[in-house]
């Protein structure tokens, strides 16, 4: 039995801007740490005739699969506002997998070694930060937020230099693909009109045949890109997610949430939740990360002007106008997502009102934003008397008056409801938990904690612990650097 390995690389059949070959630096002593089968199924891969010596070689990079190709992407992109040149600096894309039914999914190796691309760091990655990319990603999957996914986490046996020596790992992600905002940044910083045809020509192809025929390419390309990305930060802020390094290289143009560093999910309600400790300013606080969404893709329309109109003039007036039209179509989505949140059926003018005076009450009692919407659905995750409050009373009786309409019946709005909202999210004190519980050689409750995320909408049981907050967001903090 052979493994099922398809690649077609058209990537790397790119001209040599777009990337550079380059295979991973192999490592000393490589050990799988996890391997997701589910996963791997879904992929038509099969690596169960292989012992965990094979594994361990093949997911470190030492061992590459026939028909590979290793390369470095190059990309660019605003880092916290500020413009630089970027590309992989410490992952290779294998290659191109195609499942048997012809989808097409990109497998990189993340933490693989150095590149050109590199600048002063060493190319590796740590376990934490792996294993909480792994973790993350499939939380996300499971709570059909699209995402990249995971593969497998390996460790090379050496050590990586942080502040401390932690041990080394490497991430297998899996993408739709790992174009970037920040890729457009790239070809368009080298002014060369032909190289960012043949990226729009790539990307139109791969990802958004449906607009291969279009009179404007260009220009209807950054209309789907923007609706991609209005759907996905609205999923982050229907589940509490706060991406933490919204940079525009980590903007996917396929619409997958990508590199998960910093992130981490919102415990108690409140818009300004900041936890990445180089994020001083807020930038990618929970509430800004739909304004930050229309400012990166306002970047992307930077890079197409050149190919939206021969009249520059004109090219911008076409772009600013799709540009202009974020507010409103993220307005009439989060609305309708928290319409669901709440079980109501049809749009009436006043749900505007009751949506964000639930949201300001919750902000001023300092309430669970995931375990509210719990209560809401009769889990009680909470002190009873958090809910007697007058305030609260009174809202919820016009909640129910609200439920009354649109020939809505309890069947109804509860599915709905409990189709959106989790009932376990992956909480930052869990994380931690298990983190350091892998750090220190014992993997199960990492995996435990991985299949009760398998079913964040199911009622299971023992899962009380998984849903205590934090006691603070305030002194929860992430890292980059990782
Ligand atoms: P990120 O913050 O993970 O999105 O990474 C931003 C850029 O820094 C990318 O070009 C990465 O490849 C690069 N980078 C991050 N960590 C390392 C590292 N340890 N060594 C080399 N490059 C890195
Ligand atoms: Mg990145």
């Amino acid at each position: 039995m052979t493994i099922g390995w398809c690649f077609d690389n058209t990537y790397s059949r790119l001209p040599d801007p777009f990337k550079e070959e380059i295979n991973p630096v192999p490592v000393k002593n490589p050990e799988i740490v996890i391997l997701n089968k589910t996963l791997s199924k879904e992929l038509d891969l099969d690596f169960s005739n292989l012992n965990e010596k094979k594994i361990s070689e093949l997911f470190s990079g030492n061992s590459l699969p026939a028909g590979s190709n290793s390369i470095a992407q190059a990309y660019a992109g605003h880092q916290f506002g500020h413009f630089t040149m970027l590309g992989d600096g410490r992952a290779v894309l294998i290659g191109e997998h195609l499942s048997k039914k012809k989808e097409r999914y990109d497998i990189q190796f993340k933490g693989s070694g150095k590149t050109s691309f590199s600048r002063n760091g060493d190319g590796r990655a740590a376990l934490g930060p792996m294993l909480r990319e792994y973790i993350i990603s499939e939380a996300m999957y499971n709570l059909n937020i699209p995402t990249t996914r995971s593969l497998a986490v390996v460790k090379t046996g050496e050590e990586v230099i942080r502040e401390t020596p932690l041990q080394g790992a490497i991430l297998t992600r899996v993408a739709l693909s790992h174009l970037r905002v920040g890729t457009f940044q790239y070809i368009a910083a080298r002014e060369k009109k032909n190289e960012l045809e043949i990226l729009l020509n790539y990307i139109i192809k791969r990802h958004y045949p449906n607009i291969q025929n279009s009179k404007n390419q260009a220009l209807d390309l950054l209309k789907v890109v923007l609706e991609k990305q209005i759907d996905l930060v609205v999923n982050w802020m229907r589940v509490g997610f706060i991406h933490g390094v919204m940079n525009t290289d980590n903007m996917s143009i396929s619409g997958e949430t990508i590199d998960y560093g910093p992130c981490a999910f919102m415990d108690t309600y409140d818009p300004k939740t900041v936890f990445s400790s180089i994020d001083q300013m807020g930038r990618y606080a929970y509430c800004n990360q739909p304004v930050i969404t229309k400012w990166n893709l306002s970047r992307f329309a930077e890079c197409l002007i050149p190919l939206i109109d021969k009249n520059q003039k004109k090219s911008i007036e076409l772009a600013t106008e799709v540009i202009n039209s974020f507010e409103n179509k993220y307005e009439e989505k989060w609305l309708n997502m928290m319409r669901d949140k709440l079980g109501l059926f049809g749009a009436e003018d006043k749900d505007k009102f009751l949506i964000l005076d639930l949201l300001t009450w919750m902000h001023q009692k300092k309430l669970d934003y995931t375990n509210t919407f719990c209560h809401l659905m009769d889990f009680e995750t909470e002190k009873k008397e958090n809910f007697k409050d007058n305030i609260f009373l009174e809202w919820k009786k016009r909640w129910q008056d609200r439920l009354k309409v649109n020939n809505n019946t309890p069947e109804k709005y509860m599915k709905l409801m409990r189709s959106v909202n989790p009932l376990v999210i992956p909480r930052n004190r869990k994380i931690e938990e298990v983190l350091n519980d892998a750090n220190n050689n014992n993997i199960k409750p990492f995996k435990e904690f991985l299949e009760i995320l398998k079913n964040p909408y199911s009622e299971q049981k023992n899962i009380k612990d998984f849903q205590i907050p934090s006691t603070s967001n305030e002194k929860y903090q992430t890292f980059c650097g990782t």
